[in-house]
């Protein structure tokens, strides 16, 4: 099915250019010229990309990104002038995914547009896939999120590593040293004890506070996580 793409974009001259140049391509379009109509327009229709131009009527491009990004995550490539304000477009994140200045060439904005794309598909699919579950425990890594019966739990992110870490290899009991090493890294120097310490924060937060047993110990071998 063909991507649509929503052209943003006060310039007819260049709006058009662009539609021809995506359409050529096999992409849908449409086009709005008004700030604020394009950012309800954003809100209310379903694109696979925005081309958001920064100087528009109404609302600017740099506004419309910040606005839409409190509600959705739909692919954003700013469309800029080389002279006016790249510096600042680049200089504060207005959670774009891309910049393209003006005058653009076709194959560079063609080449950002799919390679966009793609990398969104792809989290999408992350998101969606992956996810390790233990009992009533949900972990979610590309979102880095625990939940145990539906509920969030917070984590540090040093709990968080630990906890995926046994979740990746449920059942298998792993020892102080294989989760010092993968956890706090190779170099890192300090007592083993540490370990234990992140377990009972782990234990505490999730088996105490769910009452559910999670994390079994092996004595003198280390630590497991089971269904
Ligand atoms: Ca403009």
């Amino acid at each position: 099915m063909a991507e649509k793409i929503f052209i943003v974009e006060d310039e007819k001259s260049i709006a058009r250019l662009l539609q021809i140049t995506l359409e050529r391509e096999g992409f849908k379009t449409a086009i709005e010229p008004n700030g604020r109509r394009a950012y309800e327009r954003i809100l209310q229709e379903k694109y696979d990309l925005v081309l958001l131009d920064v100087m528009l009527p109404e609302m600017d491009g740099m506004e419309i990104c910040k606005r839409v990004r409190e509600v959705s995550d739909v692919p954003i490539i700013m469309l800029t002038a080389r002279d006016e304000v790249m510096d600042k477009v680049e200089g504060l994140d207005f959670g774009a995914n891309d910049y393209v200045t003006k005058p653009f060439a076709a194959p560079e904005l063609l080449a950002r547009i799919r390679g966009t794309i793609r990398r969104h598909k792809e989290r999408l699919r992350g998101v969606e896939d992956t996810r390790y579950v233990v009992k009533n425990m949900i972990l979610y890594p590309e979102r880095y999120e625990v939940t145990v019966k539906g509920e969030l739990v917070t984590l540090t992110h040093k709990e968080y590593e630990l906890l995926k870490y046994l979740v990746e290899n449920k059942r298998n009991v792993l020892s102080r040293d294989q989760i010092l090493q993968k956890v706090w890294g190779y170099d890192y120097i300090g007592d083993t004890n540490v370990v234990d310490v992140y377990i009972s924060y782990l234990r505490s937060k999730i088996d105490d506070k769910f009452g559910e047993k999670y994390i079994y110990t092996t004595r003198g071998v280390g630590y497991a996580i089971r269904d």
